[in-house]
């Protein structure tokens, strides 16, 4: 395999200029919604120049009523994933910087447990993705369309409890919360928020997965907000195949958001 190609190899190949030279947010198959390896990811970021890769799978959860997620791996199959992905680091050291973590909800009656498991395994670093407020058997996904104004206020007061705990790095998606009501609620709501993140300087991540899945995020109704703060901004793939790590239009796309807004966007992350 090529490991390394020089500028104008990387322009024949129709390898985007200025693309992304550093991402933590990847998933693998273990999470069973995503297909992959590890190590087919990894060639893939460095061919296409990434220097830093970060694997964030979906954390598991330590499920009292022998409840099965259909989303993430189980607790006793986090080893192998750590284990996979520093292994690889050792192979590919040369080329590409890697770290292993986990993409994770803040859910209190999980949070001891995972944090545990987090150190014993000795991982690098956490990002917080508030797909759910409570354990995902009992829902609502927080993507689900509402106009229930209690929705918005939890999830605000969710983020910012889980990030008053200091072990996140940075928040995905900020804006997967998919409220429809009124405009004035979602202001409110998501200013206090990022108002919040500003101050405890945690930086935002614009979310290229769903740029290209057409999801309710990115949303330019929620970037309006901290492009007049000025909170820290980083890109991040959320990989959920081999080929979301190089989906330059939606890259492109989620670029044109930065600079309508004229967002804060940072490269890399110190881990
Ligand atoms: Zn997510
Ligand atoms: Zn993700």
């Amino acid at each position: 395999m090529v490991l390394w190609y020089n500028s104008d190899e990387r322009e024949g190949l129709g390898i985007m200029e200025n693309f992304i030279t550093a991402n933590y947010h990847a998933h693998t198959f273990r999470c069973l919604h995503a297909q992959g390896t590890e190590q087919e990811y990894i060639e893939e970021a460095i061919r296409l120049g990434i220097r830093e890769f970060g694997f964030s799978d979906h954390i598991p959860c330590p499920f009292k009523d022998g409840y099965v997620s259909g989303i993430r791996m189980t607790m006793d199959e986090a080893r192998g994933y750590v284990e996979t992905v520093r292994s690889l680091g050792e192979r590919y050291r040369d080329y590409i910087k890697l770290y292993v973590g986990f993409e994770a909800e803040y859910i209190p009656e999980f949070y001891d447990e995972q944090m545990l498991m987090y150190y014993r395994l000795n991982c690098d670093y956490l990002i917080l993705g508030q797909h759910f407020l409570c354990s995902e058997e009992r829902g609502p996904y927080m993507g689900t369309k509402t106009d229930d104004e209690s929705r918005i206020r939890s999830y605000v007061d969710t983020v910012i409890a889980a990030m008053e705990k200091g072990s996140y790095l940075y928040l995905a998606h900020p804006d997967l919360i998919n409220y429809c009501g009124m405009d004035s609620v979602y202001d409110w709501e998501m200013t206090r928020l990022c108002r919040r993140m500003k101050e405890l300087d945690i930086p935002l991540e614009l979310n290229i997965l769903g740029m290209g899945s057409g999801r309710n995020y990115p949303s330019e109704r929620f970037w309006r907000i901290p492009g007049e703060i000025g909170n820290r901004v980083i890109v991040g793939l959320d990989a959920h195949s081999v080929a979301g790590i190089g989906d330059f239009a939606s890259y492109g796309k989620c670029m044109a958001i930065a600079e309508k807004f004229h967002l804060n966007i940072i490269n890399r992350l110190d881990i």
